[in-house]
């Protein structure tokens, strides 16, 4: 069934926060009957070849100070790991993205990150392709728009949402500058069931590395959440190039979470596969700093 475009608006203006329960990933090409924005135009994740380049000034990103006494909160939402990561002073936002380019122009505030990831042989679990190859992982960090007073308003504006996604690679050779992942991998069965949540203090500053990285070359284009509703209100930056991640994170995410009370199904797979990239623009942006 293909809707007109204007009954997107319709759909946008009412749409709610799905709880995660309420959709899988057996069958993510049904998604759309339950929720018709899955079934719309501008869909993520989608095969990045830039068909645009652009040289510019990166994003400027402003983190909360003292960011070596932060906490994280990981949570298992039955189809995710999300992280929410806090600055020691809780009135503070841990991150604003400055972005003075025409596609991005606006202040973005950082909300939470989590992960997409594939099963325990790893070949495919990242959501984005970059060119044709995708990698074992992805690192999804979500802001929104700050003209919005809210991530749920903003969720339901064309210009409301920007994520920076970073697709990760296992390697077990830990010399490699390694994506961070906060000894999270030690503490995996604290958050082995969904529902479950794991508080630990934790020094922030190797995600500013990461960041910092992933905006100075990246690809970008206008698509959509990956999990229902599938809102297309998200501007993509994709970094350019994937980065390591321990193998041990990776082979513990894949075997000691589950998507279910009983411990009987794994979370693994859980990244959307390929949507129609129809005539959307892919911009490389490399900066110049
Ligand atoms: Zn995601």
């Amino acid at each position: 069934m293909v809707l007109p475009w204007w009954t997107l608006l319709l759909y946008l203006r009412n749409a709610r926060s799905v709880p995660p329960t309420a959709y899988n990933y057996t069958a993510p090409e049904t998604w759309q009957e339950t929720f018709p924005m899955c079934g719309g135009p501008m869909q993520s994740p989608i095969a990045l070849t830039p068909n645009r380049l652009k040289i510019i000034k990166a994003p400027a990103l402003q983190f909360a100070d003292h960011l070596e006494n932060g906490m994280i909160e990981a949570e298992n939402t039955g189809r995710e790991i999300k992280l929410k990561l806090l600055p020691p002073n809780p009135d503070e936002s841990l991150l604003n993205l400055f972005s003075f380019d025409g596609e991005t122009l606006g202040i973005y505030e950082f909300a939470q990150m989590h992960f997409h990831w594939g099963d325990v042989r790893l070949n495919h679990g990242s959501e984005h392709a970059i060119g044709d190859k995708f990698t074992d992982a992805e690192a999804h960090f979500v802001f929104y728009n700050s003209r919005y007073d809210s991530f749920k308003e903003a969720a339901r504006r064309f210009d409301g949402l920007l994520v920076i996604g970073v697709l990760l690679k296992g390697t077990e050779d830990e010399s490699k500058g390694l994506f961070p992942t906060l000894g999270i991998e030690k503490q995996m069965k604290a958050v082995s069931s969904p529902g479950k949540k794991l508080r630990a203090r934790a020094d922030l500053r190797p995600f500013q590395d990461v960041l910092r990285r992933a905006v100075k070359t990246y690809l970008s284009y206008h698509g959509s959440l990956t999990t229902p509703p599938c809102n297309p209100v998200v501007t993509w930056m994709v970094a350019s190039k994937p980065m390591f991640v321990s193998y041990k994170f990776l082979e513990t995410l894949t075997t000691n979470v589950y998507e279910d009370d009983d411990g009987m199904d794994l979370l693994v797979n859980n990244c959307r596969p390929l949507q129609p990239r129809h005539k959307r623009v892919v911009t490389q942006f490399i900066s110049f700093e």
